[in-house]
């Protein structure tokens, strides 16, 4: 391996050597130079270069190195999106304001990204670029990962062989019968022996992108062989096709790395990148908050787990006491029987039972006399079981009912964001007042559907909740929230609702203060919770 190394002092050495014959000090060198995920890998290699990599660290400060400082300066606003607010600046009680928590991250910004490994790969191997991006792909784009691969099986040819590449730089042409359209013209494909004509294969790239394939292969059935970006480009021509290739290919970058999500708006083509792993809630620029770990709707404070419980419980409960009510089991096969009209006898649907029984006593109809016989034992068990689940369906109507109008309301404050940006859009055209001035009618709406959002949340945690003191606590948090929440939102509908939209300085200092009200109120419930689950003070029925 050709090993290259600037010193301080500009000296270059060049190393003709095996990476586990250099001296420890080039290692260094090397690791200073190299990304977090090679250094990872590089970490996992042996225990020198565990101690090696650690010394120089796995950080979020090494990110901030070199060239990557210009995209940091150019990403800085955005980068502050899910904490900074333009009115009352960053909220004083975080902790580490120089280190966010997460960054939005572009299109252009991540297929930049994404080339830059490229070419490192490239200058390496001497490959051209859409072979080498098939390569990272395969190896997790760890250049460092991809080169080990590489020097365990250095025979170029079957290296590429063992990822379905054809190595010959240009694509075989031939004249002949194209084996789609079946007329006589020039044909082109890769190693292996299937032809087709240019049209062909270029409606059928075309067909592929635009199903959002990245992976091209080969027409031929059951040929594994793959087009890489070079030869597709060739075929296809068309840069606009092309444009949204490489959107796909930054798609599966993307979907590569556990620390980057897709914005789930499908109108948005913004990622999020996390750089503190343990980082749940996300905000994309676009507005849209989600859970980075599960992918819902921003859920806090209820866990991604007990979630899942909440949205999988609603269609089974609300049937269970019909279920239980209208529906028993066949006495002499065990099939469950549904009553639907009120005739009590019954006949087994069961096709090898036909048993016919009584519904009230379930005994055989023909047999049975004294149906009127109350049996203390059995309809008591059935009494209780019949009470405890419309007790328990009580329950979650309580709490459904209450998540539900939260979400109502967050839906409604849609409409009341459109209007304020028409009556925004009017004061533009007046042209006598800065826009600026009502910028905090923005941040009020964002805090109320953050609100409304954590409030809603806030019912599948309160029923899952045992009680306990912590629990009142919670309880009581919550009844706080409710009440800001309210009170902002009725002064945001009347402001925007009113005819006096352009003579807002009344109004400015009561809904900055609601709006910043909420916000207390609803960090202090979540932060609550979360100092609840790192002291294990939460009890949860399953
Ligand atoms: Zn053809
Ligand atoms: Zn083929
Ligand atoms: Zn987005
Ligand atoms: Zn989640
Ligand atoms: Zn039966
Ligand atoms: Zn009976």
């Amino acid at each position: 391996m050709d090993i290259r190394v600037t010193s301080a002092d500009e000296e270059e050495n060049t190393f003709d050597t095996n990476w586990n014959d250099l001296p420890p000090e080039v290692k260094t060198r090397c690791i200073q130079k190299m990304e977090n995920a090679d250094r990872l890998h590089l970490r996992q290699t042996s225990k020198t270069e565990k101690y090696l990599v650690d010394v120089e660290g796995i950080g979020l400060e090494k990110k901030k190195r070199g060239d990557q400082k210009v995209e940091n300066l150019v990403e800085k606003d955005e980068d502050a999106a899910g904490e900074y607010c333009p009115i009352y600046g960053e909220s004083d009680d975080d902790d580490d304001k120089d280190e966010p928590d997460f960054k939005v991250r572009n299109h252009e910004s991540l297929y930049t990204e994404m080339k830059k490994k490229i070419r490192e790969a490239q200058e390496l191997l001497e490959m051209r670029p859409g072979i080498c991006q098939i390569l990272l792909q395969k190896y997790k784009w760890s250049v460092a990962f991809l080169m080990e691969k590489f020097y365990d099986n250095p025979d170029r040819g079957a290296f590429l062989t063992a990822v379905n590449v054809d190595p010959s730089e240009h694509l075989h042409a031939v004249v002949g019968e194209c084996q789609i359209c079946f007329e006589e013209q020039e044909l082109t494909g890769l190693a292996c022996e299937h032809r087709y004509c240019w049209d062909c294969l270029r409606e059928y790239m075309i067909d592929k992108i635009f199903d959002g394939q990245s992976e091209i292969k080969c027409i031929g059935l059951e040929c594994p062989l793959v087009f890489e970006e070079e030869k597709i480009g060739s075929i296809v021509i068309d840069p606009e096709v092309m444009s949204c290739y490489h959107r796909l290919l930054v798609q599966k970058y993307v979907q590569n790395d556990a620390f980057m999500k897709s914005c789930p708006d499908l109108s948005c083509e913004n990622t999020i990148q996390v750089l503190n792993p343990s980082i749940r809630h996300v905000k994309c620029n676009c507005g849209y908050s989600f859970c980075f770990s599960c992918g819902n709707d921003s859920h806090e404070p209820i866990s991604c787990r007990y979630l899942d419980k909440w949205l999988l419980k609603g269609p089974e409960d609300q049937s269970s006491v019909w279920i239980l009510t209208n529906t028993k089991k066949c006495p002499r096969c065990n099939a469950p029987i549904e009553k639907n009209g009120g005739c009590m006898h019954m006949t087994c649907h069961s096709k090898d039972c036909r048993y016919e029984f009584c519904w009230l006593c379930m005994r055989d109809w023909r047999a049975h006399a004294n149906c009127n016989d109350f049996q203390r034992t059995n309809d008591a068990a059935r009494e209780a079981m019949i009470n405890k689940t419309i007790a328990d369906r009580d329950r979650y109507k309580f709490y459904h009912d209450r998540y539900a109008g939260h979400m109502q309301s967050l839906k409604l404050e849609k409409p009341l964001r459109a209007k304020f940006d028409e009556q925004m859009k009017e004061i533009e055209e007046d042209g006598d007042r800065d826009l600026r001035d009502f910028q905090y009618i923005y941040v009020a709406i964002d805090a109320l559907s953050a609100s409304r959002r954590t409030l809603m949340h806030s019912y599948v945690f309160a029923f899952f909740l045992e009680e306990n003191y912590s629990a009142i606590i919670f309880k009581s948090n919550q009844a706080d929230l409710n009440d800001a929440t309210e009170n902002l939102s009725k002064v945001l509908e009347e402001f925007v609702n009113s005819e006096s939209v352009g003579f807002a300085e009344d109004s400015k200092k009561e809904i900055m203060h609601k709006s910043q009200y909420v916000e207390q109120r609803r960090k202090a419930l979540i932060e609550h919770c979360i100092e609840g689950d790192d002291n294990d003070d939460w009890v949860f029925n399953e």
